[in-house]
């Protein structure tokens, strides 16, 4: 639209929308409401849930003024940034075009509010640099001051460990969902980003961190630190320290697993209650809430550490007072962790402080709860607890039980801790009495029955008389102003009070603001220890709600192992086993070992549980290897690298339009990626095609992974396809497993339970009998399978398993190229 045809106030709205890089969406104020037009209008209305309208022809929406917050939350979820542009000058005040300026950019990285922010979930600013094989990864948290940096090699790797962080923001450009900013690449320059390092750091050398050698690791970590304290003009002192972490040191769970397993997300929106977490989530503050998240996406590799965890919860179910007591004592605890971020940044408050305060004061009882853990894990918890008592001490003597909000008005402050402060309030409130007295003095001086001392912001103190005395007035009073019903008066003593009061106030808010700084300063030079405590108070939180989740639902501790097996016994759904209510959760076992049980084979009718069961398997490996106890009576766990979870497109319900060639890709991708460490669920894979397609696909994946030394996974292997079964007769690592049931009379009874063996296989037929088919058909469905069944077995061997005709090349699927591709799945 041609500029000369918009109004001043659209053209004000295009000026304000240049200064803005590309996708950011623009909240124009305008009285009550936030504007949004064009582009910007189309995109946001259905984010924010607001319907698009149209004025003089072009797309607009707006959202109330008071509510903005809800909207910008609703954008920055959405992935986008957002600028507001207020007004700067009173509209009712000025003549012709509003002053309007661009305020506040806010992005899903760099927002500290702590409404905007989620108080279970990290919230990463991420910075990726590839260097050949490589690709550093430099992931911030500027609202808790968490830096971590990570190297991975490959692009599997690469977008597993992106989308286990989930970042909130990041750079440079990918497709993904979320918020990717462009840079320039000179930000990467290693180089720079190392003294960029060191001098926010105040080091000479970041070894000091161990991340020696990580050099693209390195420069997205300058690249984004730079990114932060420049674009957001924010110092980021909140940020003391850099740690480096190797992605190997976790169990991998790609993207679609975590899904599948329900992890921390559920796969349907409004089922919350579904996912792992939901169960795990005892925790009490919320450090402890997004680390117990954390571990549930990135289980243990190494026995050593899994089994500190395990010794830790073991030493506080040993003792179920001290678990009471820590429990109880955690309560007092809120978020610390962004509190100090926000004094650090400039954006906390009165109340921060008293949060602050809370917390500190409850060190020492913990300290004292944990004094003779048998734990050394919970015992090194403690001794990071850090102890400040000159700080509580401190904020107790300064800040009152109940601030208020804002800081600008004062009113924080407690009597008696700043001498001046107090002389402030003294004159004003010495003004103020005689102010009071003033009132009747005059009244009994003019004889004015309805004499008033009012005061307002433009006039401060004066005297209003109405009409009918004005007569009465006396010669020392000086007229200021005429209004409907009488005249508005001062005198000199009146004025000179006046200013007494309004002076002392003035004073008294801006020496609470500098008296507050100055606390502010102080606290901030204890962030390090702060944040030491706040991560240990997370720790420690975690580990409670782990021993809290086993107590309640009366998990057991696994034994651990390097062994590539996997034993347990009345393993129970960790997700319906709490959330079951009107049917008790069958309990199963599972046997697997690489050397002779390597894969099992579940077959059944539908709705049998065999989808349930084999999901059950790999969240106990996960709940094993984060260091949990885990719903069964018995177990070990061989350590696992990497659990794959695959469901056949035709089953696979958290998929909208699965197809058949997504399946497939992801099951290359399990072939070319799993090892004899890793754990393999595939549900009903090959379904999505027909019937002898899907059973030859899955026959041979079933056998490669059982004939290939390089995988060899522990493979648990849910199908309706009969026919695999099979297998089992040439393949020694191949066990048969079926979900039982039992007819009673008219009904079928499932019983849940897994036995070893084929399930039955007229077994559909038998069901369309129950469920009352005419009778002729199922005769006839009978003989079409008994003529199936007759080709299947030749010279005692499965047909499908016999060799090749001719001698064919086996395909080379190290060499084929990788169709795993994150943008289109
Ligand atoms: P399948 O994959 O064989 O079709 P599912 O695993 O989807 O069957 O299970 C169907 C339903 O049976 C589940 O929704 C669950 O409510 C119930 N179920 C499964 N396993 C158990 C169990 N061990 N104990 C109790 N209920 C179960
Ligand atoms: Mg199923």
């Amino acid at each position: 639209m041609p500029q000369n045809e918009l109004t001043p106030a659209m053209r004000q709205y295009m000026q304000a929308k240049q200064e803005l890089q590309a996708g950011t969406i623009l909240l124009f104020r305008m009285g009550d409401f936030y504007e949004l037009f064009f582009d910007d209008a189309k995109t946001a209305a259905p984010v924010m849930d607001v319907v698009l309208t149209a004025r003089a022809g072009f797309p607009m929406c707006g959202v109330p003024y008071h509510a903005v917050k809800t909207y910008v939350g609703r954008l920055l979820e959405g992935g986008f940034k957002v600028a507001i542009a207020e007004q700067m000058e009173d509209p009712k005040l000025c003549k012709g075009l509003v002053k309007r300026d661009i305020i506040q950019v806010i992005t899903p990285g760099t927002v500290m509010e702590d409404d905007l922010l989620h108080a279970a979930k990290s919230n990463f600013l991420t910075a990726i640099c590839p260097l050949k094989d490589k690709t550093g990864i430099a992931m911030l948290d500027l609202s808790t001051g968490d830096f971590r940096i990570t190297e991975t090699i490959g692009r599997q790797a690469f977008e597993t460990e992106i989308n286990r962080i989930n970042p909130a923001e990041g750079f440079p450009d990918l497709p993904k969902n979320i918020a990717w900013t462009t840079v320039e690449d000179w930000l990467f320059d290693l180089p720079m980003a190392r003294e960029n390092l060191c001098r926010h750091f105040q080091v000479a050398s970041l070894d000091g961190f161990g991340c020696r050698g990580l050099e693209p690791a390195i420069a997205a970590a300058g690249a984004i630190l730079h990114y932060a304290q420049n674009n957001l003009r924010r110092d980021a002192s909140q940020v003391t320290s850099l740690s480096c972490y190797s992605v190997d040191d976790c169990m991998v769970i790609d993207r679609i697993s975590q899904r599948n397993l329900e992890l921390v997300e559920p796969i349907f929106a409004d089922s919350k209650n579904n996912t792992l977490f939901s169960v795990l989530n005892e925790t009490i503050t919320p450090m402890g809430t997004r680390l117990l998240r954390e571990w549930i996406l990135r289980p243990l590799r190494s026995k050593v550490v899994i089994d500190e965890r395990l010794d830790a919860i073991d030493a506080l179910l040993a003792s179920p007072l001290t678990l009471a007591e820590l429990r109880e004592t955690l309560t007092a605890v809120r978020d610390v962790e962004r509190v100090i971020s926000r004094l650090n940044i400039g954006n906390a408050n009165a109340r921060d402080l008293l949060v602050l305060k809370a917390a500190l004061e409850e060190l020492p009882g913990l300290r004292t709860i944990l004094a003779d853990t048998p734990s050394s894990f919970l015992a090194g918890q403690r001794d990071a607890l850090t102890e400040k008592p000159d700080l509580t001490d401190l904020i107790g003597r300064a800040i009152l039980d109940e601030p208020p909000l804002a800081l600008k008005d004062g009113g924080f402050i407690k009597d008696g801790y700043n001498a001046q402060l107090d002389d402030f309030r003294k004159a004003s409130t010495e003004g103020k009495d005689w102010i009071a007295n003033y009132q009747a003095h005059e009244i009994e001086r003019t004889g004015i029955k309805n004499l008033k001392v009012r005061f307002n912001k433009v006039f401060g103190y004066y005297i209003e008389i109405t009409k009918v005395n004005l007569d009465l007035v006396p010669s020392d009073y000086m007229r200021k102003q005429t209004i409907v019903n009488g005249e508005r008066f001062i005198t000199p003593e009146l004025k000179e009070i006046e200013d007494k009061v309004l002076g002392a106030e003035e004073k008294g808010k801006a020496l609470e603001y500098e008296l507050f700084q100055q606390l502010r300063e102080t606290v901030c030079r204890h962030t390090a220890d702060i944040q030491a405590s706040a991560r240990a108070l997370a720790v420690i939180d975690c580990i409670a709600s782990l021993a809290e989740v086993a107590a309640k639902h009366q998990y057991v501790r696994p034994v651990i192992t390097e062994e590539p097996v996997l034993k347990i016994r009345d393993g129970r759904h960790p997700v319906l086993d709490a959330r079951l209510v009107n049917e008790p959760f069958v309990p199963n076992d599972v046997d697997l070992d690489t050397r002779d049980a390597q894969l099992a084979l579940i077959t059944g009718p539908n709705m049998a549980g065999k989808s349930t069961y084999i999901r059950q398997v790999a969240l106990l490996t996960i709940l094993a290897q984060m260091g949990s106890f885990l719903p069964a009576s018995e177990a070990t766990v061989g350590i696992t690298d990497r659990v794959f979870t695959r469901v056949g497109a035709a089953d696979d319900i958290s998929r909208g339009q699965s197809t058949f060639m997504v399946e497939m890709v992801e099951t290359a991708n399990i072939l070319n990626n799993a090892t004899p460490k890793s754990l393999i669920i595939l549900d009903e894979i090959g379904r999505g095609t027909s019937t002898f397609d899907g059973l030859s696909l899955a026959w041979a994946v079933a056998e490669h992974l059982h004939d290939t030394p390089s995988v060899k996974a522990r493979t648990l292997f849910a199908t309706h396809y009969h026919e695999l079964t099979d297998l089992a007769l040439t393949k020694p690592g191949v066990r048969n497993f079926n979900v039982l049931v039992k007819e009673q009379g008219e009904k079928i009874i499932f019983m849940r339970k897994i036995v070893p063996g084929c399930a039955d296989k007229s077994y559909g037929i038998h069901v369309a009998r129950l469920a009352g088919m005419p009778k002729s058909i199922i005769k006839r469905a009978d003989e079409v399978l008994t003529t199936l069944e007759n080709d299947e077995i030749e010279d005692g061997k499965p047909k499908l398993s016999l060799p090749p005709k001719r001698h064919r090349k086996a395909p080379d699927l190290e060499n084929q190229p990788l169709l795993f591709d994150l943008g289109n799945l």
